[in-house]
């Protein structure tokens, strides 16, 4: 990862006079596009001013710093990243608590993606929190419209399973998910090849036991979550949108990060430029 300084030009901003002067610059480092102000209807005289703006933006630019093991669905380090990070997932989202998931892992600081059914993002509100969990800046996956075994669907019916989700999903936060995880991680041939056409990374996950009724309460999933056998360095977590994973979560990143372990950014996953 390195810092790449980027001197921008913003050319030209426009100002009638008789209006009051608006500012085209701002704190984003795109290039604003010249923008052209209706004359109002008057016989005044307009004047054109040109002006020329300088100014300096930080564009961050990264490198990968971990590859998927498409064997074991393992996360390996690239070159120096600390090999001893695990990767946070929580499937079946924003049903009723993402957004307080969202909030607790932002407050740790602890990056994950939520994948996301397209189910659960029909209405304003429901959209609203898949938006609150973007922008509290984690990473959205596909995890299909219905929650449907791919392998019991038609290849129509896969592609409205999937393309759907991506659809919805770009309409409310400005871009489509990076990830797919397909429900029970089942895929097909042709699931496979549209996840990869549609620039999705996919992927299923090492462990998780929250759907299993000796781990659903936040105590037993807790402990099971930081002290499985197989968490191993790379692992990649799945847990859901339920009440004793909420509960848990909090727990299973501290005593994580209690066992030295850092939690990967799904950004600088290989495979989602
Ligand atoms: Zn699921």
């Amino acid at each position: 990862m390195f810092r790449l300084k980027l001197t921008t030009w913003i050319m030209s901003a426009i100002i009638l006079l008789g209006l009051s002067a608006c500012s085209n610059v701002d704190e984003k480092p795109e290039v604003e596009k010249e923008t052209e102000e209706t004359t109002p209807v008057s016989q005044e005289p307009v004047e054109e001013v040109e002006e020329a703006v300088e100014e300096e933006v930080i564009v961050e630019e990264t490198e990968p710093l971990y590859h998927l093991n498409e064997a074991n669905w393992t996360l390996e380090p690239i070159k120096d990243a600390n090999p001893k990070a695990v990767l946070l997932t929580i499937d079946d989202a924003p049903d009723r608590y993402a957004v307080e998931m969202a909030k607790t892992l932002k407050e740790l600081n602890a990056p994950a993606i939520f994948f996301v059914n397209g189910h659960f993002i029909n209405t304003d509100e429901e959209k609203a929190n898949l938006k609150a969990i973007y922008d509290m800046g984690f990473s959205i996956g596909n995890h299909t419209q219905t929650h449907v075994n791919l392998k019991d669907s038609s290849e129509e019916q896969q592609k409205d399973e999937i393309l759907k989700v991506n659809e919805t999903v770009e309409e409310v936060i400005g871009e489509k998910p990076k990830f797919f995880r397909a429900p029970f991680g089942v895929n097909t041939d042709f699931s496979r090849s549209l996840v990869s056409q549609e620039g999705m990374l996919l992927m299923n996950w090492t462990y998780g036991y929250d759907w299993e009724k000796q781990y659903m309460d936040a105590a037993s999933l807790t402990d099971i979550m930081v002290n499985t056998e197989y968490l191993t360095n790379g692992a990649n977590l799945l847990m859901h949108d339920r009440e004793w994973t909420a509960d848990a979560l909090r727990g299973i990143v501290e005593e994580l990060r209690a066992k030295d372990y850092d939690f990967i950014d799904p950004t600088t996953i290989k495979g989602i430029e």
